[in-house]
């Protein structure tokens, strides 16, 4: 039997484009790159230094998985694995949310906000998911201390691999359970510096506006929150000043649009004071910051 000849980087590539563009994939030769890269341990340069390489048997065969599950509009971070948040590294499965980049600002108000106070910090991570922003924040804020819930049990094995893999397992911990309900009994109650979250906030009738890599591959229990999508804002806004201290942080991700009914929610709830609202990089209103009102003495 003669040895068949493996496919080289440049045909791989080539073909891949072809197939993904026939799918409709968007930005098929970036990602075509990228998980090529990803599979062989490249930088994405190096495809093109030695385009004459050959693939070995094995590599072949990734690689028509990957081509096929990427043509089926899976997003490429699951493909791979792993995605890349505030500079560290998160694995990612379908039990989770991809980290976006626009929630980094989330995590850079949350340490920008964390550093008017002195001395240990208790922070509060809502709907935590892959442990992203519980994680970032437990690393850049070294003086806090992390309490991170879910309901998804799937998704907090998924984050507690990722506080391992970030060697910070010491001062971020998981609880099972809805928003604060795993909280109760822990003694936490008017401790809590800063309440973060990026809850689910797609509502239901939006839900078939999502692209296909969201749509059918994330977990909608992370994405979707009920007609209006405001749901879990109305339950923490409800919620959190059972467990901020006297001068402490509500800081939440905002969808689309949902900047002013938020606001209005934080005011009617009389509780907080000083609300902000900070644009993300394509000036949607992105980031919610409300204090709590210095408790009466
Ligand atoms: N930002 C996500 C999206 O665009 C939604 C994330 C969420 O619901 N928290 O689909």
């Amino acid at each position: 039997m003669s040895e068949q000849k493996g496919v080289t980087i440049r045909t791989a590539l080539q073909e891949a484009i072809k197939k993904l563009e026939a799918a409709r994939v968007p930005d098929a030769k970036a990602e075509a790159e990228f998980l090529l890269t990803h599979l062989l341990f490249l930088k994405r340069h190096e495809l093109f230094l030695d385009p004459e390489r050959q693939l070995t048997k094995k590599e072949s065969e990734l690689w028509n998985s990957f081509i096929e599950r990427k043509a089926n509009r899976e997003p490429s971070q699951y493909i791979i694995g792993e995605t890349e948040f505030y500079g560290y590294r998160f694995k990612v499965t379908p039990d989770v949310l991809i980290p976006r980049p626009e929630t980094e600002l989330l995590v850079e108000e949350a340490i920008k906000t964390a550093s008017s106070f002195k001395g240990e910090i208790n922070i509060v991570d809502l709907c935590t998911g892959s442990g992203c922003i519980a994680i970032a924040v437990a690393k850049e804020i070294k003086s806090s201390n992390v309490f991170a819930t879910d309901i998804s049990a799937g998704a907090l094995k998924v984050a507690a691999e990722n506080a391992k893999l970030n060697s910070i397992t010491e001062r971020v911990s998981f609880f099972e359970g809805d928003l604060f309900k795993p909280l109760e009994g822990t003694g936490l109650e008017n401790k809590i510096h800063l309440i973060l979250s990026n809850p689910p906030y797609v509502s239901t009738k939006d839900k078939e506006i999502l692209e296909p890599e969201v749509r059918d591959f994330e977990p909608a229990s992370a994405l979707l929150a009920g007609d209006n999508g405001l749901e879990f804002y109305r339950r923490i806004i409800l919620e959190a000043p059972l467990y901020l201290l006297s001068g402490g942080y509500l800081i939440m991700e905002l969808g689309y649009g949902q900047a002013d009914l938020v606001r209005s929610m934080a005011e009617e709830n009389g509780r907080f004071a000083s609300i902000e609202v900070k644009k993300d990089y394509s000036g949607i209103e992105r980031v919610f910051k409300a204090q709590i009102k210095q408790h009466e003495l």
